[in-house]
């Protein structure tokens, strides 16, 4: 779906805190689409990586967040290291993921989680999990 692109819509600060967060320069990409073909969760994604970047070179922040691109990233690197324009996007999807947590947005609420859930989950990937999607 085209996004609307205006004044109102474009963020600069977010743009700003995503290179400082990141320290990737994103304006270096110029859309080859390489890192979704690399990336093993691209099947789970709304939107691939390529798309994440351009709309954050737009300062797209709400057309950003609201995909679950981010969330989904594996922090795998397997974009980043094939990458021909050499930038880190597991590093801008972090970015982009803690720029969400700042504003004290949970993608899970730890004490919501189901009592057999927590039961069963590996103590590691429930650490994971918690590190990588609450505040
Ligand atoms: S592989 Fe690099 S240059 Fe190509 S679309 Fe992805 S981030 Fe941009
Ligand atoms: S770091 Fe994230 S976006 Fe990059 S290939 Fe891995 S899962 Fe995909």
């Amino acid at each position: 779906m085209p996004i609307a692109i205006s004044e109102k819509t474009i963020k600069r600060e977010f743009i700003e805190k995503i290179a400082s967060l990141s320290g990737q320069d994103i304006n270096r990409c110029f859309q080859c689409g390489t890192c979704g073909g690399a990336c093993p969760m691209s099947g789970e994604m709304d939107a691939m990586p390529r798309r994440i970047i351009r709309m954050a070179q737009l300062g797209l922040e709400e057309a950003v967040s609201e995909t679950r691109t981010c969330w989904i990233c594996a922090s795998c690197h397997s974009c980043t290291v094939n990458c021909p324009r050499g930038i880190d996007l597991a590093r801008v999807m972090e970015a982009i993921r803690l720029l969400t947590l700042r504003k004290n947005e949970n993608m899970v609420e730890p004490s919501k989680m189901p009592a057999e859930t927590v039961k069963e989950m590996p103590q590691i990937a429930m650490v994971s999990c918690f590190r990588k999607l609450t505040s």
